[in-house]
């Protein structure tokens, strides 16, 4: 982690952890990917290394994940999905010219066309957004059950009864939340 910059949630499913690198999006929003290099950083962990990122680059990148974002909750809660983001969605895709390829280990890379298309990385995820709302992969996009979140997430579990985007932490808040109210309960007169 850099200092002075928020660090990064994680998760194992490339486009919805990608939308987290906004997160609060509905209380004191939380912005991971506030500057190019923190872009560039979060790129890496997910295998997408590149070597810089102009001001410009990281604009189209927060245009993708805002569209990301939209899709995935339109396809949570079974509305028509919003043109726009798909049509934002679909030019990442397309502009993206990164190949998969096979290590000797048998394990996936991806290949960028040049180590500074920052587009190429964006492509990548702007086509593993469309295989998860498109329903192409196994599991269920829902949002997340904190009132100040709802960030769209993708279940994986086997019951497809996950209710929070990050365990470690919109699901602990809430935990501690009912915990609190409950001791407040207790603790209460019955006279007032
Ligand atoms: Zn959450």
């Amino acid at each position: 982690m850099r200092a002075g910059f928020p660090d990064f949630r994680l998760g194992s499913v490339l486009a919805t952890s990608f939308t987290g690198t906004l997160s609060e999006r509905h209380g004191d929003a939380v912005e991971r990917i506030p500057t190019p290099q923190r872009l560039i950083d979060w790129l890496a962990e997910y295998g997408l290394a590149v070597d810089s990122c102009t001001p410009a680059q990281l604009d189209l990148a927060r245009e993708l994940r805002e569209s990301i974002h939209a899709a995935a909750t339109a396809a949570a809660t079974q509305d028509a999905l919003p043109a726009p983001a798909v049509q934002v969605i679909n030019d990442r895709s397309v502009q993206g010219r990164a190949a998969a390829v096979l290590t000797p280990e048998g394990e996936r890379r991806w290949r960028l066309s040049s180590p500074s298309r920052v587009e190429d990385a964006l492509g990548v995820i702007a086509a593993d957004a469309v295989s998860i709302v498109a329903g192409e992969r196994d599991g269920r996009l829902a949002l997340c059950a904190s009132p100040t979140c709802r960030a769209a997430f993708f279940d994986t579990s086997q019951s497809r009864t996950r209710r929070w985007c990050d365990m470690n932490t919109c699901g602990n808040r809430q935990k501690k939340a009912r915990f609190l109210a409950n001791q407040r309960k207790d603790s209460g007169s019955p006279r007032c």
